[in-house]
């Protein structure tokens, strides 16, 4: 070695490649691994892989530099500039990359995220381009005519790191409440260590580890951001990977197919499933597609997506997977439903997914398959679309909300022969799309804990025409208006009923509550304090739907209902066989001698009222009077109070 090269040794430290070599090699194995693994790849995925390369960039100038400048008499001289410059870029771009990252997280205001670029831009610019003028200047880092090396400023690339280092820890700990805490543990700890190693290295006079210290936090960020472990068992990944997935196939345009399997007796559960059940479904993700993916979204829930660029002919191999499912179903025995479902932008949130296949597997069958069709995709839409509308007139909380509005069927009182009762039925009026019937939205406002808001409205509208009617002289009895068991678990809910009927004005007698039949002890309590509260201020009580659950009459006959409704499936029923008669007549007697009022629902025909007076009914009500009408029509059918 000539003395020349001593110098460029001693300027440089004790430098030995190992260090760049290992992260050379770290660098490549992480591409292996993040072509392999499923990673979340979110907005910050694509930062993460070019920081990865700056880091491979670096090291490889390193090494370069180093072999470069040990043979500097033979090679040219701008070849080692060139790697320098080349690998204080991959230093300074990583750092640059690495406050770019973590900014997401962190979720800066506008402001605060185009300063905090704008001042890790302008380290960059200046860093670069003090090494690059040093260069051409000479002030800086530069080679003389005896190939004698020349060093000033050595100490910017330190100043230039503890400027990264320390800025990216600012923003950590100043918005440490905006970050997962162990994800901000991890990268505040891999930074640490970092420095720590880059001080221990410089008091020593070495520089092997310089890259690496850069790659410890980037190995924080893969592992804790990005790196979604496989369910080693079956080889699936989980919701959020499932999730992410969906929200990169959207933003890419890609149509991806799912193979949805559903299996009941797993779900809600933390069973495992029997291992030839894991081993078939590993098959299923390897055997029939050029890399699907499965996606374990709950304990029963299985997703298997099909990337259609890369399986031109998905659908054969779907036909064949479903007929060796078949096959080891008769094996298993398990029950199951299956969904097909593609990307959609009818499906336009990542959730809609999961959502649409709860709402395919509802009408299904156990033990069939379904491919979601066009249709399947509009009704979903419209659905979301309801539930979007009664999210928001709960959040609005307008009484008046013009959207909810309040039909009624007429009921006739059989001893007057009058109409003085009906029942209030509700609609929604939703702009674009017209008039929504409840079979459609109370099912999903009780499933969204939405119903409350909506009968509050109808109650409130009954009143103030109840009172309007009343004020124009016309008999009202009562109008009834239907509640769920689940609203009257809420303890606010006698308030809410009797401070509504107070603020309108009206007596309390004027407002009747259906309700059905409660399921269980605990509901069965409470049903009966409220029934027990309200009926003390003069509201009158109906058992709606009677005949179409499991009634258990001991339970009933403990509520103090005013009116039993005997569902229109038992009117159906008498006019079908005997037997039935009989025990509809029995059942309806025996309410009547205990003081309940009997009120047959769905009298369509001149037949059916005729029975139903037979079986000692007090009301009558169904399409052979009227069918359900908009509430300010009611006045056509009450009469004034006689004088
Ligand atoms: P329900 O309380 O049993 O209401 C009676 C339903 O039977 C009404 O359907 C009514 O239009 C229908 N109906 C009446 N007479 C006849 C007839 O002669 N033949 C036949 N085939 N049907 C008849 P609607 O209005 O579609 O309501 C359906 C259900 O939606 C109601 O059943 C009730 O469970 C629920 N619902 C309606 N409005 C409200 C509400 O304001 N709050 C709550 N919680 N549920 C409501
Ligand atoms: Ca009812
Ligand atoms: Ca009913």
């Amino acid at each position: 070695m000539n003395a020349a090269a001593d110098t460029a040794i001693h300027y440089y430290g004790n430098y030995s490649p190992v260090g760049d070599i290992i992260v050379i090699g770290t660098c490549i194995v992480f591409f292996v691994l993040m072509k392999f693994a499923y990673n979340i790849k979110n907005k910050n995925y694509r930062v993460l892989q070019v920081m990865i390369s700056s880091l491979l960039v670096a090291a490889v100038s390193n090494v370069t530099c180093h072999i470069l400048l040990n043979i500097r008499d033979s090679v040219p001289a701008f070849l080692i500039y060139f790697s320098r410059v080349l690998m204080h870029i991959g230093y300074f771009l990583n750092l640059f990359l690495f406050v770019i990252y973590v900014k997401e997280p962190l979720q800066l205001e506008k402001k605060t995220r185009k300063i905090i670029t704008s001042m890790a831009g302008t380290a960059f610019l200046v860093l670069m381009g003090f090494d690059i003028c040093g260069t051409v200047f000479r002030f800086g880092f530069y080679m003389d005519e005896n190939k004698q090396i020349h060093e000033a400023w050595s100490y910017l690339f330190a100043c230039g790191y503890i400027f990264y280092v320390g800025l990216i820890a600012f923003l950590l700990l100043y918005y440490r409440g905006r970050m997962v805490r162990q994800i901000l543990y991890a990268i505040l700890g891999t930074l640490g260590v970092s420095l720590v190693i880059m001080g221990v290295q410089g008091s020593h006079g070495q520089s092997s580890f310089t890259t690496a210290c850069f790659m410890l936090p980037v190995i924080a960020l893969l592992y804790m951001i990005h790196s979604n472990p496989y369910n080693i068992e079956i080889g699936a990944v989980n919701l959020s990977a499932f999730e992410d997935m969906i929200t990169y196939a959207h933003n890419k345009k890609q149509k991806r197919i799912l193979m949805c399997l559903l299996m009941p007796e797993f779900e809600g559960t933390g069973k495992r499933y029997p291992r030839e059940i894991q081993e078939t479904i590993r098959q299923f993700t390897q055997v029939y597609f050029n890399e699907a993916v499965l996606f374990q979204v709950s304990n029963g829930r299985m997703i298997l997506v099909i990337d259609v660029a890369k399986n031109p002919h998905y659908e054969e191999s779907m036909h064949l997977i479903l007929d060796q499912f078949m096959v080891e179903h008769q094996r298993f025995q398990l029950d199951y439903k299956i969904v097909f479902l593609q990307t959609s932008p009818a499906l336009s949130e990542k959730h809609d997914y999961l959502r649409m296949l709860q709402y395919m597997e509802s009408s299904m069958e156990i033990n069939s398959f379904r491919m979601a069709e066009e249709k399947d995709y509009e009704d979903f839409a419209k659905r979301n679309y309801v539930l979007s509308q009664l999210e928001d007139i709960k959040k609005v909380g307008d009484l008046n909300d013009p959207r909810v509005s309040v039909y009624c069927q007429p009921v006739l009182n059989i001893a007057t022969g009058k109409y003085d009762t009906a029942e209030a039925l509700m609609r929604l009026s939703l702009p674009g799309m017209g008039m929504v019937f409840p079979d459609i939205f109370i099912p999903l406002a009780e499933e969204h804990n939405l119903i409350h808001a909506l009968s509050e409205i109808i109650l409130f509208k009954t009143c103030v025409r109840i009172k309007k009617l009343l004020g124009q002289g016309f008999n009202v009895q009562r109008i009834s208006v239907n509640f769920t068991v689940s609203e009257l678990k809420d303890p606010k809910f006698c308030d809410d009923i009797k401070s509504i009927i107070n603020d309108v004005g009206i007596p309390n007698d004027k407002i009747a509550i259906e309700i059905t039949e409660s399921q269980n002890d605990r509901e069965f309590r409470i049903v009966k304090d409220r029934i027990n509260e309200l009926r003390k201020d003069g509201i009158k009580f109906y058992l709606d739907d009677f005949g179409t659950g499991y009634s258990n009459f001991e339970r009933i006959m403990e509520l103090p209902f005013d009116i039993i409704k005997f569902d229109r499936s038992l009117v159906i029923a008498c006019g079908t066989d005997e037997k039935s008669e009989k025990m509809v007549e029995h059942l309806a007697s025996m309410f009547s001698a205990m003081n309940y009022s009997v009120l047959y629902e769905g009298v369509e025909t001149e037949q059916d009222e005729e029975k139903c007076i037979h079986m000692c009914a007090k009301y009558l009500q169904g399409y052979k009077y009227s069918k359900p009408i908009p509430i300010d029509d009611l006045i056509k059918w009450f009469e004034k109070v006689a004088s």
